[in-house]
């Protein structure tokens, strides 16, 4: 499947919440999940109630959409969940939690995920002093990510660096002034926060 290229806020309001696609616009009054919240489409504001399949579909496609993984991406990462021990919806949140992507954007060095994909393909970032430009790669406890030498210097970074106000999650050690995180944990269930009923995906995926 091809990867969406129309309006993400689109795919927020098919989800009936925020999916916080597109950075800093998210939380200002010019999210469209705050002006119209209600499903897109003529018949957007009349939709049925989901069957549970429904509901099912919409939980897989939820998280697809906030993590931005393909199909075939996410049913890889399912199965590696469910080889693992413990609960296999947990084990796939964690999983897509690991991703180098979202790892970047948790560090507090990209808006979005979607911009933090953006900037490890641009090939800005090491994983323990070497080249790491695949965002689906799996970070382990004791993985150092670091902006790149060459690109610290860059406007972009020095500025985020100056401006710097998130909170990493604390299964991460982020030094902002060496532009550098160490992961200290595996994600766990706690730590995300996003409303998922992972469940349904799991109950999806069983069929
Ligand atoms: Fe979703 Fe962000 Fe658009 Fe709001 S502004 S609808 S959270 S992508």
């Amino acid at each position: 499947m091809a990867r969406y290229t129309g309006a993400v806020c689109r795919l927020c309001r098919r989800e009936g919440m925020k999916l916080f696609l597109k950075g800093d616009r998210c939380y200002t009054g010019k999210c469209a999940i705050d002006r119209r919240n209600y499903a897109p489409g003529q018949h957007g504001q009349n939709r049925k109630k989901a069957s549970n399949y429904g509901l099912q579909l919409r939980e897989k496609q939820k998280v697809k959409r906030i993590y931005g993984v393909l199909e075939t991406q996410f049913r890889n990462l399912y199965e590696r969940a469910e080889k693992m021990h413990g609960i296999t919806g947990e084990n796939l949140l964690s999983l897509l939690e690991r991703r180098l992507d979202n790892v970047v954007y948790r560090m507090g060095l990209a808006s979005s995920r979607k911009e933090a994909r953006q900037l490890v393909r641009h090939g800005h970032f090491t994983l323990n002093g070497h080249k790491a430009n695949i965002p689906s790669m799996t970070v382990e406890v004791g993985d150092v990510i670091q902006v790149k030498e060459k690109s610290r210097s860059s406007v972009k970074f020095k500025g985020l660096v100056e401006n710097y106000t998130r909170t990493a999650p604390r299964w991460m050690d982020v030094n902002i002034e060496k532009m550098e995180a160490k992961i200290t944990a595996l994600p766990t269930r706690e730590d995300i926060d996003l409303e998922i009923a992972e469940h349904l995906i799991v109950e999806l995926y069983s069929k």
